[in-house]
């Protein structure tokens, strides 16, 4: 026989794939064009081309193509044995949750998404508590239909970095948490913090959205495939390969904010503008996990953004946007501003110090949750606990608490440990980069990103879901995934700022 089975296969994924986009582009215009009166009409239109998306992709038929693919009969190239691996992974996966199941969780998690509004409105968890009581038995019927060995979080887990165990991750976090709080201690006690008096001017909008455009044309985002926008909350979102669009947030007092955002967001998206053209349309033609996907974003933004030699290149082109900004501000000064680290309650606008401590705390709460060794009504008292214990703050109340994050109320557990994840990996990856660069901080002290983002491409972008997170992690270090890079490079970096 032919390559038949697999012309269909691809036939079905490329239509699939055409309407996640749409879906995609009715998201983006929510977050960015829409008015207000459109929204339950919008929340109408996304259910249906999610759900025509999700019955495509479950039909029997696509069960067919891929048994008759993986029967052996057919001799597949090795990109077309990925293809089916990757496909047959999302299929299983997908068709263990029965329709009703799926319903149930949807109409669940709306309501508790809106239950978690108000709540956190009037900062009040116990009136979110009964619909997270509701998703907790619901996540942990999901682990049981989904299968899983040790601890029912690794089924979750999966559905976001697939390969890691909740065992590794445990030691990981172990070994990190203790470490990083310590460090935080030692800055936060130093005599010599950063002097940032010199920012308390005016930094205009429009100047600050010339700057993200400069920065991120430079970095290497192609504006011809892509475009930035305004948001609440920043986010990247893909449409294919020559449409991968960003978003940022502006703030008036502080426009370092907004660089990172756009960096942030620019580091996702250079990986989607680099995945390979033959892998357009199906599933291969997306990150290895959300931590390497979140790995790239967090290189650009911190080990990049808030390096000395990056800021050494765009002091001088500071004033070129802010002619107000005074000569004697150096780079340094700069250096030291967008490095400051001080402890504080809201996970988003943690300093790259305090990050991961947030993220892990987070963890550990979701994971007594779903192996009951807690119950959702001690969250809040565990969260001040947590707080007290690794960052010694107090958490006045529960909407500057357990009420800030938005991925619990969408019935989403095991999602946090990728953010910690994507640090470590970028840590990782970045010491191979800089052995196989030696001159990177010349190059990009002169402006030139394209070695790194050469790099990236080759290493990372161009292999799509063909890797596990940790293959890749593996293949490039030579090592496991581990947090001794990240927390060298912490050392390092901000021992030298603080002089401790
Ligand atoms: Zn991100």
């Amino acid at each position: 026989m032919s390559d038949a089975p697999l012309g269909r296969l691809r036939e079905r994924l490329g239509e699939i794939a055409d309407l996640r986009a749409a879906a995609d582009l009715l998201h983006w215009d929510q977050e960015v064009n829409m008015p207000p009166k459109a929204a339950a009409g919008r929340g109408r239109q996304l259910a249906t081309v999610a759900a025509l998306a999700h019955r495509m992709f479950t039909d029997a038929e696509m069960g067919e193509f891929l048994k008759e693919l993986q029967d052996g009969a057919h001799a597949l190239a090795p990109d077309d044995a990925a293809l089916v691996n990757v496909t047959a992974y999302d299929y299983v996966r997908a068709t263990k949750l029965p329709e009703t199941f799926v319903h149930t969780f949807a109409e669940e998690t709306s309501k508790a998404y809106e239950a978690w509004v108000k709540a956190r409105e009037i900062s009040s968890f116990p009136a979110f508590q009964p619909h997270l009581e509701t998703l907790l038995e619901l996540l942990k019927k999901k682990a049981d239909l989904l299968g899983y060995e040790g601890s029912p979080y690794n089924a979750l887990l999966d559905e976001y970095e697939r390969g890691m165990r909740i065992e590794q991750l445990e030691a990981i976090f172990a070994e990190l948490a203790p470490k990083q709080a310590a460090l935080v201690e030692r800055l936060v006690n130093a005599t010599h913090p950063p002097d940032t008096t010199w920012t308390r001017r005016d930094w205009p909008e429009s100047r600050q959205w010339d700057l993200t455009v400069r920065i991120l044309s430079d970095m290497g985002y192609d504006f011809e495939a892509g475009r930035q926008d305004k948001s609440v909350h920043p986010f990247t979102t893909s449409f294919g390969l020559h449409d991968v669009r960003v978003t940022t947030r502006f703030d008036a007092k502080d426009p370092f904010s907004a660089v990172s955002s756009s960096m942030h967001e620019g580091g996702h998206a250079l990986y989607d503008q680099g995945f390979q053209e033959q892998d357009a349309r199906t599933p291969l033609a997306e990150g290895a996990s959300v931590g390497i996907h979140e790995s790239q974003s967090r290189m650009w933004e911190n080990m990049i953004g808030r390096s000395l030699p990056f800021w050494k290149h765009y002091r001088p082109l500071l004033n070129e946007f802010f002619p107000d900004v005074p000569p004697h501000v150096s780079a340094e000064d700069v250096y030291r501003t967008v490095n400051c680290v001080k402890p504080s309650l809201i996970r988003v606008e943690a300093d790259e110090c305090t990050y991961n401590l947030h993220v892990i705390m987070r963890f550990e709460i979701e994971l007594a949750l779903i192996e009951e060794r807690m119950v959702v009504a001690e969250i809040p008292e565990v969260w001040s606990a947590k707080m007290k214990e690794y960052l010694g703050i107090a958490v006045p109340n529960d909407a500057q608490g357990c009420l800030q994050d938005i991925h619990w109320s969408l019935g989403s557990m095991g999602y946090f440990p990728s953010y910690a994840l994507g640090n470590l990996y970028a840590a990782q990856i970045f010491e191979r980069i800089l052995e196989d660069i030696p001159d990177l901080w010349g190059r990009i002290e002169s402006g030139r990103f394209y070695p790194l983002l050469h790099w990236l491409r080759e290493h990372v972008h161009r292999h799509g879901r063909r890797k596990l997170a940790t293959e890749m992690i593996r293949d490039i270090t030579g090592a496991e995934p581990m947090c001794a890079p990240y927390l060298r490079y912490l050392e390092t970096k901000y021992g030298e700022l603080y002089g401790v």
